[in-house]
């Protein structure tokens, strides 16, 4: 198998860090073969990315002229959006169904932050009476450092790449280790989009090497992290070292509360999406639910009853629900997971155990599973298992509820089933997250800011707000008085 080439300096070249293997998640078969970025290839990225943000050919572009660029970026994602959903489910074993919708997501972001670069204006933030008129304009900020993980390549690092290179900055894109190729492909889009050389690189390689040199370059004047809560917080340490902005959207363990008064069928199919959808290996999963007494018993069951009935097979197959998870090691992980909650006096109602059938016996495949029998104090209950685990547990007041829901490390996300809209309205205000859904789950809209409270992150990604989180402010003052200083007569 040819080595595939990385792209550094707006150059294709082969990286020359160690050999890594890309595999299929569905049998372990290999799909490519890479050399990571070495330490000088991470210098030589960044040297590039310092001129070429500040070279006036594009510091002096107009904002459309920039838009451009992505407005092109989508184009030919749509064009090519087959393709692309393929090769994400062959790089990370996601059901096609899902990656065409992070392919339509990766599309609509570039074509958003290209809109909102052409809107974006300073600001005249003068006081009436003032001898001075003020005016308050954005730059760049730089360098970036966009590190990413492996569950929803195209669309993390599209939320990442497209709002920092709107707001006139350079990126340097560190990839999960098991899934480089779609941000490979993302580089080939942005280039025959006619980007710049120098302003995007995409290195691969190990988090704990290139991310860690990347992250402590000098250079680089932002941290941008997708990934878990210890490596984000490892991150923010380096920041803080060198007193750089960082944003950080980190891990969750989502609770999912049913009010008795609540569409019992819509809740259930709901709840069955919130945690079985992508295996389980999101971010947002709803993998805590937290039932009303009085429905536990019927909600409890139509959720196992729709478990049950769920597909798991090959990403390529049209009625597939769940794919592979992403490796062998992570599957170990899921499963030890379930059978510390069988120790911990959980009982498994359903699933428990990978998929019996023979065809699916080289891939990590896992079967969706339903917990109850355990208390929210319970370490699956607490730990992010970011697999296809739901605990169900129920509850009787409010005040109780709310008390659970929030016992958490983490604060990413929260669904809500009731047909009293007030009552729902409430409970989100109580809760400690930083998305809410209500009658609805994991929806997304790229105009409405996402991010997380607690150890679930730091910062926003999206909305308009989402390419200032990517600019600096200057603030001019224009002396009205014909007064040089409060010396003068
Ligand atoms: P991870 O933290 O292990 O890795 C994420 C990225 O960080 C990878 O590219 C990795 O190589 C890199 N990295 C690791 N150590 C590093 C270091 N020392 N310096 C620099 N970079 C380093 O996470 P993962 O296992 O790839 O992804 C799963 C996690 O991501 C889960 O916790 C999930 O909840 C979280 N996640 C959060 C969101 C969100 O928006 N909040 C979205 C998706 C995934």
């Amino acid at each position: 198998m040819d080595l595939q080439p990385i792209f550094i300096a707006g150059r294709w070249r082969t990286g020359r860090g160690e050999e890594m293997v890309s595999r299929y998640p569905a049998d372990g078969r290999e799909i490519a073969r890479l050399n990571a970025a070495s330490l000088e290839d991470v210098e030589e990225a960044i040297g590039a990315a310092d001129r070429a943000w500040r070279d006036p050919q594009w510091r002096g572009r107009l904002p459309h002229e920039r838009a451009t660029i992505l407005y092109r970026v989508s184009e030919l994602i749509v064009a090519q959006q087959e393709e692309l959903a393929r090769l994400q489910s062959l790089d990370n074993g996601k059901p096609l169904a899902e990656t065409r919708g992070l392919v339509a997501s990766a599309a609509a972001t570039a074509r958003y932050f290209a809109a909102a670069c052409e809107v974006l204006e300073g600001e005249l933030p003068t006081p009436r009476s003032a001898a001075v008129m003020t005016l308050s304009e954005y730059e760049p900020l730089g360098v970036v450092a966009a590190i990413t993980p492996w569950n929803s390549p195209i669309a993390s690092e599209m939320q990442k790449v497209a709002p920092a290179l709107a707001a006139g900055n350079a990126v340097i894109l560190k990839p999960a280790e098991a899934t480089p190729l779609m941000a490979l492909k993302l580089a080939e889009l942005f280039e025959q989009a006619g980007l710049p050389a120098g302003l995007l690189s995409v290195l691969p390689g190990k988090g704990s090497v290139v991310g860690e040199a990347i992250a402590r370059h000098h250079a680089v004047r932002k941290i941008s992290f997708t990934g878990g809560t210890r490596t984000g917080r490892h991150l923010a340490a380096i920041a803080a070292g060198r007193l750089i902005p960082t944003s950080l959207e980190l891990g969750g363990k989502s609770p999912t509360i049913v009010l008795a008064d609540a569409d019992l069928e819509q809740a259930a199919r709901g709840i069955s999406y919130g945690i079985y959808s992508s295996a389980g290996q999101a971010c947002i999963a709803g993998a805590r639910l937290f039932v009303q007494r009085e429905c536990y018993q019927a909600l409890v069951a139509r959720v196992a009853e729709l478990a049950r009935g769920l597909r798991v097979g090959s990403p390529f197959a049209a009625d597939t629900h769940l794919g592979p998870l992403i490796s062998p090691a992570h599957r170990a992980s899921v499963a030890a997971y379930v059978e510390l909650a069988k120790k911990e006096g959980g009982r498994v109602l359903v699933g428990g155990e990978a998929p019996a059938d023979s065809a699916l016996a080289n891939g990590s495949y896992y079967l969706p599973t339903l917990i109850e029998g355990l208390n929210n104090q319970a370490q699956v209950c607490q730990e992010e298992i970011f697999g296809p685990v739901l605990v169900a547990m129920p509850f009787d007041d409010e005040e109780e509820l709310i008390a659970l829901a929030n016992d958490s490390v983490y604060g990413l996300a929260a669904g809500i089933w009731s047909r009293d809209f007030p009552r729902a309205l409430r409970l989100a205000r109580a809760l400690e997250v930083g998305t809410v859904w209500i009658n609805t789950y994991k929806t997304f809209s790229i105009s409405t800011p996402f991010g997380g409270f607690k150890d679930s992150g730091l910062g926003r990604e999206k909305g308009l707000q989402g390419i200032k989180a990517y600019m600096q402010q200057k603030s001019i003052y224009l002396g009205l008085s014909g007064q040089s200083n409060l010396w003068s007569d």
